[in-house]
């Protein structure tokens, strides 16, 4: 085995944030986690455009951006449309580029992988690897070697109460996500066996890199935010808050036990792969406000009764206030124009004659694609949009509600970015971007009905402490998702592939360590064992399977 101070144990906590832990880590409620950055370098760890647990871990194992790794999201994004594609999800087999464990193998270090998203079908690794996040839970092979699987009698990969249940139409499903304490057992119970698992493991198996990846920040965060005392003291339910808190102390504990278990010379990272946040309370009507400038064009209706936004308009009352003026108004709701309004999704966009329509990506980051034939005159819709939409404020503040606007190929670049949207505006985590056509009493409104699980957030975090790492009291800057990958090769003494988008974060280690371990790169060399295409152990995903995890991503909020 190689020496321990070149060994690395990650310990990936899927949606954790600093506004829950910073204040559990400071009162002396997980002390084993506050060791960890009292003793070593911290941040805020910049997820991915968007922040969506699939690209980001994606980002993490290979060290680069969606338009290299081709994972954009949970669904298929900007592919061209292939005849005949099976799934409309993502697994291991969409990534097009190596993980850090393919470079690993090339080098002979050893790993243990267990639960990390979309390592699903499992394929060869130079250790052992359990499958996390998307894996069907049908599946009978969900490791490598195959047959660790056969000795996982007591594991489980996600809760099974979202399995077999028909899709709903809301946002998510009240019925299975109501926060119970029963529904924070089954994540308390699952914890406990992948603590298990994860600590006979590194115990019993040889490795130079280790990881877990926790995703109980993420559920506990959407479904139980309200019950997290530090972002919300005043519960409604001191149950549940108790049992969310007594949930991150186990947590804490399982931490300590794999830090100590690693050995006191690993270095070790702790890091999210997005932060976590309460619900937008108000959205952006980003498809009307490009039809109010002249961008986008409604299909033409059929007849000429006029239809619910024209009489809406004509009342002066938006979608927005709809819901109100019904609870001022018995019997509204019978009106067949209201009807009409509630059911149709607002007028559809006519792609085709439109010279820019937004595409949705995530609740605050939208897509604009362009229409527009000749270069210059691009250029300019580009530079007209990104200043328009730069403007869109806030009627009730008078702030700017876009923070960012800029061409997708800035960020998107790469073999797999193939239909990347022109421009991409993300909003401030207060606003929601909405894509239906309508009459609003305004751009910027409020949201009738603010429920629903936690969103995602830009902000993770990470934590590093090792023998080069001094301790510092301030935060390290500008982490992004895609410069671990790249560190941690660094601290295994390894070189960096020279195709990975991330860097090294020099920064966290003292000068001393930094002269006597230069940065090195190395020509990538693809896929472990196989430098071309990846091996995969199984590939069968049934119709049920898909299924099944379309209710699962519906549950979390991302499908609509
Ligand atoms: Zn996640």
């Amino acid at each position: 085995m190689n020496d321990s101070q070149n060994r690395v144990l990650i310990i990936g906590l899927d949606g954790a944030t600093w506004d829950v832990l910073d204040p559990w880590m400071r009162d002396g409620t997980l002390p084993h986690l506050a060791r960890l950055r009292d003793k070593g370098s911290w941040g805020v760890l910049r997820s991915t455009i968007p922040p969506v647990t699939a690209p980001a871990w994606s980002s993490f194992m290979t060290g680069k951006k969606p338009g290299k790794h081709g994972v954009f999201h949970f669904i298929r994004l900007f592919e061209e449309e292939k005849a005949g594609t099976a799934s409309q999800f993502v697994s291991a087999e969409t990534l097009r580029s190596p993980a850090i464990w393919d470079v690993l193998g090339h080098h002979d270090r050893m790993v243990g992988l267990i639960n990390i998203p979309l390592t699903y079908p499992p394929r060869p690794v130079n250790g052992f690897m359990i499958s996390g996040l998307l894996t069907p839970k049908h599946a009978k092979i969900f490791t490598y070697p195959p047959e660790l699987s056969g000795c996982l009698t007591d594991y489980q990969i996600d809760l099974d109460r979202f399995a077999g249940k028909t899709p709903y139409q809301d946002e998510f499903d009240e019925g299975s996500t109501t926060p119970t304490l029963e529904f924070l057992g089954e994540f308390r119970s699952m914890l406990e066996k992948r603590a298990r698992a994860s600590l006979d493991l590194i115990g019993l198996r040889p490795w130079d890199f280790f990881m877990v990846v926790f995703t109980g920040p993420d559920r506990l965060g959407h479904y139980f935010w309200n019950y997290h005392a530090p972002v919300n003291p005043e519960s409604d339910n001191p149950e549940l808050t108790d049992g969310v808190r007594r949930y991150y102390i186990r947590l804490d504990e399982i931490v300590g036990e794999l830090v100590e278990r690693a050995g006191r010379d690993t270095n070790i990272l702790v890091m999210s792969d997005h932060g976590m946040g309460p619900v937008p309370p108000k959205q952006i009507h980003i498809a009307t406000w490009l039809q109010q400038q002249g961008w986008l064009t409604a299909r033409a209706r059929r007849a000429a009764v006029p239809g619910p936004d024209i009489i809406l308009a004509r009342l002066r009352i938006g979608r927005d206030r709809l819901g109100r003026v019904m609870k001022w108004v018995p019997g509204l709701l019978k009106s067949r124009v209201v009807r009409r309004t509630i059911n149709d999704r607002a007028l559809a966009v006519d792609e085709q004659r439109s010279m820019a329509y937004s595409v949705p990506i995530f609740f605050n980051v939208t897509g604009i694609r362009l229409n527009v034939k000749g270069e210059a005159a691009r250029k300019a819709a580009v530079q007209n949009l990104e200043r328009n939409l730069s403007r869109i404020s806030d009627p009730d503040t008078g702030k700017q509600v876009i923070t960012e606007v800029f061409p997708g190929r800035e960020y998107y670049s790469g073999v797999a970015a193939e239909r990347v949207p022109d421009l991409i505006a993300i909003a401030d985590p207060q606003y929601c971007f909405k894509h239906a056509l309508g009459f609003y009493s305004s751009i910027v409104t409020g949201r009738q009905d603010v429920r629903g699980p936690a969103k995602h957030r830009m902000e993770g975090i990470f934590m590093a402490r090792g023998k080069g790492i001094p301790v510092r009291t301030e935060p390290v800057r500008s982490v992004h998702l895609e410069d671990i990958a790249p560190t941690a090769l660094h601290l295994m003494g390894l070189p960096v592939p020279s195709d990975m988008d991330g860097r090294i974060l020099t920064e966290i280690f003292s000068s001393q360590y930094n002269r006597s371990r230069p940065v090195a790169y190395e020509e990538p060399r693809g896929f472990w064992p196989n430098p071309v295409r990846p091996e995969f152990s199984s590939n069968a995903m049934s119709a049920e399977d898909e299924a099944i995890i379309e209710n699962q991503l519906r549950s979390l909020g991302y499908l609509e």
